[in-house]
């Protein structure tokens, strides 16, 4: 089946990305070329998406031999050009157009990140009113999905088990001014028209959250087909994965596209996301600190408490960076 590139989330950030690029090119070679968007990746092939229909493309060899730096390394949700060889020969991947937003996660204990998606547009952070509720947590995911370039949206899923989910509710929409925040139950197709409604024409979304929230069968519910397995039929599997296809990309019955992607699914995983880049204030200003291994928690001559004191880091992120390093971040002193 075919679609256009405007239901598969092409937007003019794309186009105007990829114009140079195809303009550099003779106008024979530019015939050759098409957009294509990465819905599944399994070791050096991808699976993408073309106007034409849904193939597999393998990275040209311009590509991986890249004179600068590492060669890109595409992910679900990118957008790509590619040559159609002659022939049938199948596509060759030339060029990654430049991403929208990018949900990372931390590896090496938080010192590089891992991209796991890209151009992801509403990322709905799955809770229930139930163990998993943890407002401070869930703080920290909306923080970390606001630093991706997406828009997050909370589902509070399992309404259906509590009497009254006002409450939890009110508490999420605390964490943030504007964060929608809607109360559904996914088994009884309860709430989620609101959940639909996001998905304009091209608008990509994904689901994260702990374990055993529901996003299995939130998935199932929106897409109204059985592609991911839920929580009840996998008892042999004691570490609660899931088995995977190699496309996790798929096209909502109504418009929109809906990343299911293990990587994304466990937001345990995002703990330590972003962590470095948030706390680059801190280590940028500790340049000036008298000491070099200065903690910025007594020391004389600290640049960074300075900084904290003319206000251009805030109180709340050198606590964090403490918090982070395990230290106990005095009381800011008010006079000096
Ligand atoms: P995942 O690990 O986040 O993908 O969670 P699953 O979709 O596998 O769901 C875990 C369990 O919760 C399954 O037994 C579901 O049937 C159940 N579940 C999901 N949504 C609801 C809901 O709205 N209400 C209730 N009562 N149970 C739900
Ligand atoms: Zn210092």
């Amino acid at each position: 089946m075919s679609r256009s590139l405007a239901d598969l989330g092409w937007i003019d950030f794309f186009a105007d990305h990829a114009r140079p690029f195809i303009a550099a090119v003779s106008e024979d070679a530019q015939a050759e070329l098409e957009m294509a968007r990465v819905v599944g990746v399994e070791r050096a092939a991808f699976q993408v998406w073309t106007a034409q229909g849904s193939e597999e493309a393998l990275l040209a060899g311009t590509l991986r031999q890249s004179a600068s730096g590492p060669p890109p390394q595409p992910v679900i949700g990118d957008w790509l050009v590619v040559h159609r060889l002659p022939d049938g020969q199948g596509l060759r991947i030339v060029h990654l157009l430049p991403r929208r937003t990018t949900l990372a996660r931390a590896v090496n204990s938080g010192l590089s990140e891992q991209i796991i998606a890209a151009n992801v547009d509403v990322v709905f952070i799955v809770t229930t009113p139930g163990e998993d509720f943890d407002l401070p947590r869930l703080g920290r995911y909306v923080a970390a999905v606001e630093m991706s370039g997406a828009r997050p949206v909370v589902l509070l899923n399992k309404t259906d088990l509590v009497d009254d989910s006002t409450w939890f509710v009110e508490q999420i929409g605390t964490l943030a001014p504007d964060l929608p925040v809607h109360g559904v139950a996914a088994t009884e197709d309860h709430g989620l028209d609101a959940v639909r409604s996001y998905f304009q024409r091209g608008v990509t979304g994904a689901l994260i959250g702990s374990s055993g929230v529901g996003k299995s069968t939130l998935t199932n519910a929106l897409l109204g087909q059985e592609v991911a397995s839920t929580g009840t039929v996998r008892h042999s599997d004691q570490q609660g994965r899931h088995t995977t296809t190699g496309r996790t990309l798929y096209p909502l019955p109504a418009g929109g596209l809906l990343i299911d992607n293990p990587g994304l699914r466990d937001i345990a995983v995002w703990e330590a996301t972003r962590r470095p880049a948030a706390f680059e204030v801190v280590e940028e200003a500790a340049v000036d600190c008298r000491f070099r291994k200065c903690t910025h928690t007594t020391e004389p001559g600290c640049a960074v408490r300075r900084a904290v004191q003319q206000g251009t880091i805030t109180a709340d992120t050198l606590a964090a960076y403490h918090h982070a390093h395990g230290l106990s971040a005095p009381r800011p002193k008010r006079r000096e």
